[in-house]
């Protein structure tokens, strides 16, 4: 009798027939029976620089032994959380002298930034800017604010009343304009979007989308936050993602690469001029926000050491160095009946869609398919339509060769 509640998942089903992960290393997981397979999503797409790096597990087990945890607030403090603030701010797109808010995770990055975004405007008497704007497609987290503005309509149903005042826009600059339009943009206080959306399916945006987006904010001075807890750390060649469209955004949410995982950790970086209310005057105002393990100098431990790898190996250009043959290896399955499309040629991430036919006719068709590439040896993500590939930035192109085939022996086991 089962009683562990996993995520996402239907329990009724799942309920004792677990697979169970034994151990990890480099791209490759074990299951208890000794099997192997291609960690073909990094896990939830966080495992960037593969499994079993004992320098990550040595710089946390060192900081656990010194100071396992102690609290950030008010005027305490911590070297890891202090020189990984610093790291960040100067890799951060948000300009110089940028500010780094640490949490556990990439939903309460969300909920924080949302709020550093809308108590901007209260402190500077823009009182009715309170609206924010997210991106159809887009995933937030769970978290309050997340699940409130989240593009995934059924992530955001059957909960009754959410937080603040949002509306959802279309993945066109016309439709974007339209909301501005609309809602009023001297209402709005944030835009929040992913530059590629990741559990929402994927979503490559048109040309021009985000800098146009980027445009319209600077125009109506609403502040664009960038979600990069996917697309951050690498998944799309850059330390943000959103280099790669050359805007610079006000606030930048980021989680699962910073660590790779190896500890939960996200945070927000925040412009200098957006952390400005705070930071001035002393005595004139206070954050009234922060989870208890912001700054948690064990994760920031291991954040600095995932770092190190990074720059040592230089892992993050790989995520754009690798795009062209992780679309070689995936875009062939289109011919495959069941495919109805495959979104790839982004950054080291994908994913497969199946025909509505297949989704109709094939009970929880992602996850079966994700169970049939699984047998072939591969692990990948189950999503609405289809699954999602976004292996390690270590992975080798025989591998992500591997990728292909064994989504297409998944394919081929569906019934
Ligand atoms: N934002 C994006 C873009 C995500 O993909 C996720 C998680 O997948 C989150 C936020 C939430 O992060 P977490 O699950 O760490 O709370």
């Amino acid at each position: 009798m089962g009683t562990l509640w996993h995520p996402f998942s239907d329990m009724a089903a799942v309920r004792d027939h677990e697979f169970v992960v034994d151990h990890a290393d480099g791209v490759w997981v074990y299951d208890e029976a000794g099997r192997r397979y291609l960690d073909g999503c990094a896990s939830l797409w966080y495992a960037n620089v593969g499994h079993g790096r004992t320098e990550i597990v040595e710089a946390a087990t060192t900081q656990m032994a010194k100071l396992e945890a102690y609290s950030c607030f008010a005027d305490i403090a911590n070297r890891p959380a202090l020189e990984l603030a610093d790291r960040l701010s100067a890799l951060a797109p948000t300009g110089p002298d940028t500010k780094v808010f640490f949490g556990s995770g990439g939903a309460d990055a969300i909920d924080t930034a949302v709020k550093l975004a809308r108590g901007y405007w209260q402190a500077r008497g823009e009182h009715q800017r309170v609206h924010v704007v997210s991106r159809e497609t887009g995933y937030h987290g769970t978290h309050g604010y997340g699940t409130s503005i989240v593009g995934i309509p059924a992530n955001r149903e059957g909960w009754g009343v959410l937080a603040g005042e949002n509306t959802v826009a279309p993945q066109d600059l016309e439709g974007v304009e339209k909301v501005f339009a609309d809602v009023g943009p001297e209402r709005i206080a944030a835009f929040v979007m992913e530059p590629i959306t990741g559990a929402g399916g994927v979503h490559i945006p048109p040309p021009g989308y985000v800098e146009g987006v980027a445009e319209l904010c600077r125009q109506h001075g609403v502040l664009l936050v960038i979600d990069a807890v996917i697309c951050g750390f690498g998944r799309l060649g850059t330390w943000f993602g959103v280099e790669r469209f050359g805007v610079q955004p006000d606030l930048v949410t980021f989680a699962k690469g910073v660590t790779s995982g190896y500890l939960p950790l996200g945070g927000v970086l925040v412009s200098s001029q957006v952390a400005e209310p705070w930071w001035t005057t002393p005595g004139e105002r206070q954050l009234r926000h922060g989870p208890t393990y912001s700054g948690h100098p064990t994760c920031c431990a291991a954040g600095l050491a995932t770092l190190d790898i990074y720059e040592r190996e230089n892992l993050i250009p790989r995520g754009q160095q690798l795009e062209a043959a992780l679309q070689a290896a995936l875009a062939p399955l289109v011919d495959h009946p069941y495919v109805a499309e495959v979104r790839s040629g982004f950054g080291l991430l994908a994913a497969v869609e199946l025909t509505p036919e297949v989704l109709s006719s094939v009970p929880d068709a992602p996850n079966a398919l994700l169970r049939g590439a699984r047998e072939a040896g591969v692990l990948v993500r189950g999503l609405g339509k289809g699954v999602a590939v976004s292996p390690p930035l270590t992975v080798e192109d025989d591998e992500i060769r591997l990728l292909g085939e064994a989504i297409r022996a998944g394919l081929d086991a569906l019934p």
